[in-house]
């Protein structure tokens, strides 16, 4: 192998880069999960959690990746057979439906064609039909980091309350919490369903759900056989500060640094940053005459962008070269889209230079691997970063 100098550069859309203020608070040695220096930083990032996902309900912490608060929202809420409405918009909400059709659930799909977002026409129109009342949850993600799209989650929320239909919204925001704007309460969201590894800037390991009062109620009553991922003994322990069985500590300093460190900036300032950065990408990717994935002018995600090959150009084949060449990361194309495109991750720890850095390598990679493309786009983003910088607009 190579010897590399240097860092890494992790421009895949997630796992990010964590930063160094974060490596260093899990750097800290592990205490006793049941004594009570622990049940003030539980009680601390219980806290903290709730005012990044904008909730003050609870949120409840999981030492599992987002796969684990995928299943933790449906098996706490929803029994076997049930039925879900599940919006298809590409291969990270197909594999929430495989989880929820192997758990037992009827999952009624809404399809999608991977380059736009959930259709909120079409989720109303789903639960108009539903006289019966037969569809307990309309499961959408909020950002598909497959394609590079968001949803309007409001919008959805709306096509519900349009309906007059009391399913419960469950929503994935597993890469844009900490990224892209996104309000529990003010949404109207049942259940939604966090990861730690993207916008958190934390190492994966740690997974959320936000519960509204209904879900919560749902839970009281219902839900499937449960154990390690229930929400009852989870929220009777964190009143408290702790957590039924031994949690993942050292991350657990990490995520207290993490909101620390997101609200240093100030949220507001965070969802701006990712937006100009998505938009520098995007003026590249314009710039040498490539399309993105994502196809609606208002849905280009600010976490990533997606990038649609030229006919004949395997993606996988830049990706490997960009790799060897650059030592830099970048998202495969996924499910149907696999060798057809590659993912550009601008979300978590990110400054204008690392962008500079990355859309160099990608600018490299495509001459490298001898991409038809046109000359100009990566000159083009660095215009618009230096245009856009704090110290023009001062
Ligand atoms: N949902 C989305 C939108 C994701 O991006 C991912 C992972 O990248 C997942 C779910 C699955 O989460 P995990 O890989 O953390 O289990």
């Amino acid at each position: 192998m190579t010897a590399r100098t240097g860092r890494h550069f992790l421009q895949i859309p997630g796992p990010t880069n964590v930063p160094d203020r974060i490596l260093r608070a899990i750097d800290n040695p592990t205490i006793d999960h049941r004594g009570p220096t622990f049940a003030e930083l539980g009680r601390e990032v219980l806290a903290g959690i709730k005012t990044i996902f904008v909730t003050d309900n609870p949120v409840v912490i999981f030492p599992t990746s987002g796969t684990g608060a995928w299943e933790a929202a449906l098996v706490n809420t929803l029994s076997a057979g049930d039925a879900v409405l599940l919006c298809e918009t590409g291969h990270f909400s197909n594999l929430w439906r495989e989880m929820a059709g192997r758990l037992g659930l009827n999952v009624e799909t809404l399809d999608g064609d991977w380059r736009h977002g959930a259709d909120p026409a079409s989720v109303e129109e789903a639960l108009r039909q539903d006289g019966g009342r037969r569809i307990k949850a309309v499961m959408v993600v909020h950002n598909e980091t497959s394609t590079g799209v968001t949803s309007n989650i409001p919008a959805i929320r709306q096509a519900i309350d349009n309906a007059g239909h009391p399913a419960l919204l469950m929503v994935d925001v597993i890469s844009s919490l900490g990224s892209i704007d996104y309000r529990h309460d003010a949404w109207g969201v049942d259940v939604t369903v966090g990861g730690s590894q993207k916008g958190l800037m934390l190492p994966p390991g740690l997974s959320f759900n936000a519960v509204s009062d209904k879900a919560l109620a749902a839970a009281e009553t219902g839900g499937m056989p449960r154990s390690v991922l229930d929400w009852r003994p989870m929220l009777d322990a964190g009143k408290n500060g702790f957590f039924p069985y031994t949690p993942s500590t050292n991350l657990l300093y990490g995520l207290r640094e993490a909101i620390a460190m997101l609200h240093e900036e100030g949220l507001e300032a965070v969802f701006a940053r990712h937006a100009r950065h998505a938009e520098a990408t995007r003026i590249a990717v314009r710039g040498w005459g490539l399309e993105t994935l994502c196809q609606s002018p208002n849905e280009h995600s600010n976490a990533l962008t997606a990038v649609v090959m030229p006919n004949g150009s395997g993606a996988d084949d830049f990706r490997k070269r960009v790799l060897s060449a650059f030592d830099m990361s970048l998202g495969a194309g996924l499910g149907r889209m696999t060798d057809r495109i590659f993912r550009i991750g601008h979300l978590g720890s990110f400054n204008d230079l690392m962008l500079a850095g990355t859309l160099a390598g990608v600018d490299m990679g495509l001459q490298l691997a001898d991409v038809p493309h046109t000359r100009g786009g990566l000159d083009q983003a660095l215009s618009f970063l230096a245009k856009t910088s704090a110290e023009a607009g001062a």
